[in-house]
């Protein structure tokens, strides 16, 4: 199954995990694709690996990208003290089996059995579950998009996490399948459609209300609460 993932957590979202600063919307987003992506607990261990090993040895070069550098500090404060790692929300160390559709750390949230869940009527055949946390600045949400069909075409006031559990959904010439995470920004405004074969369930973090364009979705976002 691992092989099919074909798109994985950036570099620097996987650091800022590694380094526990990541609230724990994002981090949920990131745990559960981890869960399902042999090859990112690797490069995570690969990080928290360098991390620890050049903790006490190196001091950030100066000279380095403000970027990097800002990352490399945080990373060493995080590492650095023991609670880092009592907050983050850790992925387990294997993959789950395949019959378990939703993994953890997401199935503590939501509970294991997906016929058991309470979907929430988006319109047009979709539904949504949110999932509370105690991280106030995202919004973490299940979607289940109808086989065939689109998920608004809509802009982000900020990052949306996308990672897929079950069936797929192409997003331009891309496809997103289960274990896949898609990492949107402000400057994307784009139209995610679940492939023909089934219904794509997702989870879906997002840190402000997304923008939908079409000015009757607009209207009605509210009442929907999307
Ligand atoms: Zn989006």
């Amino acid at each position: 199954m691992s092989a099919m993932i074909k798109h994985h957590v950036s570099d620097e979202l996987l650091l800022d995990y590694a380094a526990g600063t990541l609230a724990e919307g994002w981090s949920i987003a990131v745990a559960t694709h981890l869960a399902l992506s042999p090859e990112g607990r690797a490069r995570l261990a690969l990080m928290e690996g360098a991390g620890g090993h050049f903790l006490d040895r190196i001091d950030v070069d100066d000279t380095s990208p403000p970027d990097q550098n800002d990352s490399w500090q945080r990373m060493k404060a995080r590492l650095s003290t023991d609670s880092a790692r009592a907050q983050r929300i850790d992925a387990p160390s294997r993959s789950a089996p395949g019959s378990a559709i939703i993994p953890e750390p997401l199935r503590s949230y939501l509970g294991g059995d997906l016929d058991r869940l309470k979907w929430r009527a988006l319109g047009r055949g979709a539904y949504q579950i949110n999932i509370p946390t105690g991280d106030s600045e995202s919004q973490v949400r299940l979607l289940k998009i109808p086989a065939g069909k689109p998920v608004p075409e809509h802009s982000h006031g900020g990052r949306e996490l996308t990672v897929v559990l079950k069936g797929a959904f192409s997003d331009g010439e891309q496809v997103f399948r289960r274990g896949d995470i898609e990492e949107a920004d402000e400057s994307l405004t784009h139209q995610p459609v679940a492939t023909p074969e089934e219904d794509c369930i997702c989870l879906a973090v997002t840190d402000a209300p997304l923008k939908f364009k079409s000015f009757i979705v607009r209207l009605v976002q509210p009442a929907l609460g999307i």
